[in-house]
């Protein structure tokens, strides 16, 4: 997903079949089939195999881009659902830190799948305002975060 795809490789001029556009633009050819089974990306009518107008691809190539970045603090990409999806019951949890980022927890609002984002420090306030945040006081960095310090190094856990 996070590769980006070589969209200005397409020459809208020309039709390409399934394993020529999975070609271009470096993906494999079940996620052009999958994106044509969507009915997202069309296809030239009546044709065996299946052809792809390269300005047509070239549109959904950069119409999903602009889909991507519109992804909201509160929000994951949820790779079932295939579509940016916010936390089941507005919670999330911060895992892990690398870093200036944290990797950030949270189900899928529709299917519950478990999503996973990286958000950097900076944005853990943000988004401990949008959803209820649990995992703030594992890490350290608790003077970036909203959540009160407990000073929890001082007990030993059970
Ligand atoms: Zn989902």
């Amino acid at each position: 997903m996070a590769r980006r795809l070589k969209w200005r490789a397409i020459r809208i001029h020309r039709s390409y079949s399934v394993d020529e556009a999975a070609r271009a633009l470096g993906v494999a050819k079940v996620t052009v089939r999958r994106w044509i089974a969507s009915g997202d990306l069309p296809v030239i009518d009546n044709c065996k195999p299946m052809l792809i107008l390269g300005g047509d691809l070239s549109v959904y190539i950069r119409k999903r881009r602009s889909r991507k970045q519109k992804l909201r603090l509160d929000q994951c990409y949820c790779m079932k659902c295939r579509a940016p999806k916010r936390a089941a019951f507005s919670e999330a949890e911060l895992i892990t830190t690398k870093g200036r980022t944290a990797m950030v927890r949270m189900l899928c609002e529709t299917c519950t799948t478990v999503m996973h984002k990286r958000v950097s420090w900076q944005q853990v306030p943000r988004l401990s305002a949008l959803v209820s945040l649990s995992g703030t006081n594992r890490f350290k960095h608790l003077g970036e975060t909203n959540q009160p310090c407990v000073n929890d190094h001082c007990k030993t856990e059970v």
